[in-house]
């Protein structure tokens, strides 16, 4: 199996009982959709979150019947959360005092100097950190008239300015969003981030559309950035159900060696060789592993022409043969087993394995 690959070198963030940044994680947080104050659906939006794998959840604060349901839902919630304010130093001071574990608030919105300083400090006394979020779309005045339009310096900038006010608060818990709808500006802008400042980035495409399209272009966006050692955490924004941002990030982070905590499936595309129903068998084997919490890489093919071969990289493995399956691991055949109970077969030595991950 392929070791997780380094992250780029940022400083250490503690959120909740999470660390962002300076390690070889990318943490996954979503957000809900629920209006906060309604504590029932929200704590069983989160709870479908957690279940899915989430590591961090994101709540609205915009007004005060939301900030006084946070201490109800942080009680009953298992996961880190993050508590989402505009410009409103009251509500960032309840959120905090709620026991919010991160805020997200750009401290050049909060307004006066006093309050900035009100909310730096009640957040450095409980060790909760800031999400500064820099948005191409809501770039401050001054910039866009200084560089014409959204630009990847230009958000930079932005953080920096953000990034200053906290810092001359002697403030370092800071962690740094630079997201755009556009992916190459989003690419570009956490590219010149990571240069700029060492703070932890979090990372994400935003309003990247619904289930399908916004799956490939977050993909895309997020992959780029990925691939270049940069994000210490992530939110798949996407128009449908939150759960399915946790299942896509899941997946990404995955797709990178990322992810310590979740398995893998490779599965053929088929063809004029198969020998099994396939594609009923991945989608089956793909749902049993979603359980998983170990980095194992489950394979299923259709064939053993070349299967086992091709997926070399698995730990566990099934391919088709007439009436039967062939169980393998990392490329070589260990046994034979009848085609009516190969997936049971594979679904216990995917268990094994997994004990066996857990006991080193
Ligand atoms: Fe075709 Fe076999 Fe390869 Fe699947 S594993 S694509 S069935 S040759």
């Amino acid at each position: 199996m392929s070791e997780i690959t380094h992250r780029k070198n940022t400083r250490r963030v503690r959120v909740g009982n999470l660390v962002i940044g300076g390690n070889d994680e990318v943490i996954i947080q979503s957000m809900t959709t629920t209006k906060t104050e309604d504590v029932e659906a929200t704590v069983e939006e989160i709870s479908r979150l957690e279940e899915a794998g989430c590591h961090i959840v994101r709540v609205a604060c915009p007004n005060e019947k939301a900030a006084d349901a946070l201490p109800e839902i942080k009680s009953r919630i298992n996961i880190p959360l993050v508590v989402d304010i505009h410009f409103n130093y009251k509500l960032a001071l309840k959120a905090i005092e709620a026991g919010a574990d991160k805020i997200r608030i750009n401290p050049g919105n909060i307004g006066s100097r006093e309050k900035v300083e009100m909310v730096v400090k009640a957040a450095k006394e409980k060790g909760v950190p800031i999400r500064i979020g820099v948005n191409a779309g809501s770039l401050e005045r001054h910039l866009l008239e200084k560089y014409g339009y959204p630009t990847a310096d230009a958000m930079v900038e932005s953080a920096l300015h953000h990034i200053a006010i906290l810092e001359e608060l002697d403030f370092h818990d800071i962690i740094v969003s630079m997201k755009a709808s556009d992916v190459n500006l989003a690419v570009e802008a956490y590219t010149k981030a990571a240069e700029a400042f060492s703070y932890p980035l979090h990372l994400g495409i935003t309003e990247s559309g619904t289930l399908f399209a916004g799956t490939v272009k977050s993909s895309a966006g997020l992959g780029a950035i990925l691939e270049k050692g940069i994000g210490n955490t992530m939110r798949i924004s996407l128009s449908a159900d939150p759960v399915e941002e946790v299942k896509v990030a899941r997946e990404l982070t995955k797709t990178f060696g990322l992810a310590s905590d979740a398995a893998t499936l490779i599965a053929c595309p088929t063809c004029g060789r198969i020998e099994i129903d396939l594609i009923s068998i991945a989608n089956d084997v793909e749902e049993y592993i979603s359980e998983v919490k170990a980095p194992l890489k489950v394979a299923v093919l259709g064939c053993a022409v070349n299967g086992p071969g091709e997926a070399r990289e698995a730990d566990i493995g099934i391919a088709g043969a007439k009436g039967e399956g062939l169980l393998f691991r990392h490329g070589e055949i260990i046994r034979k087993v009848p085609e009516e109970t190969m997936v049971d077969e594979l679904k216990k030595e995917v268990d094994k394995l997994a004990e066996e991950h857990f006991a080193k």
